[in-house]
């Protein structure tokens, strides 16, 4: 069943249950006043005839026409229940229905109220109070003595006439307001979710038309659906930002392992067409080859990395001596260092919990990097400090900076700043950065044109999620 149509009905049901309740409690208490608003009427007309009676009933009957009024009738019966005053608006052949059970209350000197069902379909309601008086015997003793009852009659007509009207314009009224609130819930309900039509058919056409540049209508009534069709919005902006970049990715791909290839391909050209004979030359193409080959390697591992970084690898976490970590990597990378003079600087002592292979990898690749971009006579270092909640591991170097414009976008996939003649991936940040947030931390930088860049990455030292990311500070 469509939302609208569950909407509508429920509401209805609610409102329904409430009406209904209402109304049957209001029906309820209205028929129990009047009824005993009718019972009081008769018991006081009854006390007033029988005030008026006192004990003269003995010598005459009473002027009961006095009490008596167009809807009220009274009769006076004998103690065995035939009547024996009736007032006028009885008629000449009617008179109050006398029960066993009136005649019975009045024996035991009781007053009773008893309903009777009329040849009219209406009922009758009909008070009784005996006519008791109290005398002395010959022994002395006192005596009660019945000399009849007071009957005192009321059609409840009336009575049923108000509570049919109130029933009648209490269904109808409940009804009515079904009616309404159904046609008013159908509408509202109907305007609420229209937006949401438009977002499936705009969901409907972006999967059909294959175009996740397209965006749903922005809604600015600043409820749910608005903050649905934002968020629908955000998740279109961010697959189609991730689809282009595998788009883009496959490109830069499939560009960088081209050159290699080409290379390859003309030197086995070469080695087939028997041209170099000399080995020297022979040696030659076999090295480019060679050369071209562990490049591709190191693309295809570095891609391979990073797609199972997209997987969700996890690292394999273990405490982790950094120092040590650094000074290996130092005695590594000096063997590279042609001609720049790579140094240890500050050197604190830090154990975190990380994975070391992974952040041997980090730390290589920033080491590289700055040994690639400083000139011979140039200065790298290497530095580890220690704070309360960080361990920062810096690179220095003097090498020939980063220019602003490349600054934002070297972390990014494949990119390479504008200029360089050195042969790279532009994948050895992009995999540093990873490692760096997946230990909980990230990679900063810090450059000049000409004077140098200093890349620092933040581990913490233990692995709160709560802990706030360093600050990048760029230029
Ligand atoms: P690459 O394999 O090209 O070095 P990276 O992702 O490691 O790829 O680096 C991306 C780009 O950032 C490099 O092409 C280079 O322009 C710039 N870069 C990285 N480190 C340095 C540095 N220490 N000095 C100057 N430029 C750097």
């Amino acid at each position: 069943m469509p939302i609208r149509a569950r909407l509508t009905l429920w509401n209805m049901l609610l409102l329904g249950m409430v009406l209904v309740t209402f109304s049957a409690l209001f029906y309820f208490m209205l028929s129990l006043t009047l009824r005993k608003e009718v019972d009081r009427t008769l018991r006081e007309r009854a006390d007033q005839v029988y005030a008026g009676i006192g004990s003269g009933i003995v010598r005459r009957l009473p002027e009961i026409d006095v009490f008596s009024s167009p809807s009220i009738f009274i009769q006076v019966i004998s103690p065995e229940g035939s009547p024996l005053v009736r007032s006028e608006n009885l008629g000449q052949d009617q008179q109050l229905p006398v029960s066993p059970e009136i005649i019975q209350a009045m024996q035991q000197g009781q007053s009773t109220y008893s309903t009777f069902n009329l040849a009219n379909g209406a009922d009758l309601r009909v008070y009784s109070h005996p006519i008791v008086i109290r005398g002395q015997t010959s022994k002395g003793t006192i005596e009660r003595q019945v000399l009849g009852a007071i009957m005192v009659g009321q059609p409840l007509t009336d009575v049923e006439l108000i509570l049919n009207r109130v029933l009648f314009f209490l269904i109808g009224g409940t009804v009515t307001a079904m009616a309404l609130a159904s046609l008013l819930g159908a509408v509202s309900a109907w305007a609420a979710l229209r937006p949401i039509d438009a977002i499936s058919r705009t969901a409907e056409r972006i999967i059909t038309a294959q175009d996740l540049n397209q965006r749903l209508p922005r809604v600015k009534t600043g409820d749910e659906v608005a903050r649905l069709t934002n968020t629908i919005n955000a998740m279109l902006e961010r697959l189609n930002n991730f689809f282009q970049a595998q788009v883009r990715l496959s490109a830069d791909v499939s560009h960088e392992l081209r050159t290699p290839l080409t290379t390859i391909r003309g030197n086995v050209d070469l080695l087939r067409r028997g041209t170099a004979i000399d080995p020297a030359e022979l040696e030659e193409s076999l090295t480019i080859i060679d050369g071209e080959l562990d490049r591709m390697e190191r693309i295809v591992n570095d891609l391979l990395l990073l797609s199972q970084a997209d997987a969700g690898m996890s690292l394999r976490m273990r405490t982790v001596e950094l120092d040590t970590l650094v000074l290996d990597v130092y005695r590594q990378a000096r063997s590279i260092a042609d001609g720049v003079n790579l140094q240890l600087g500050h050197e604190d002592q830090a154990i975190i919990q990380g994975d070391p292979d992974r952040l041997k990898q980090l730390l290589l690749n920033l080491v590289h990097n700055a040994l690639k971009h400083t000139p011979a006579g140039g200065c790298v270092t290497l530095s580890l400090y220690r704070d309360h909640d960080w361990v920062r591991v810096s690179v220095a170097d003097t090498g020939s900076g980063i220019a602003p414009e490349d600054l934002p976008h070297i972390f990014d996939r494949f990119y390479r700043a504008r200029g360089q003649h050195h042969k790279g991936t532009g994948l050895g940040l992009a995999i540093a950065q990873w490692i760096a947030e997946e230990h909980g931390g990230q990679i900063t930088v810090e450059s000049k044109v000409d004077e140098g860049s200093t890349f620092t990455a933040w581990l913490p030292l233990d692995q709160d999620p709560n802990r706030t990311r360093p600050v990048a500070s760029r230029g």
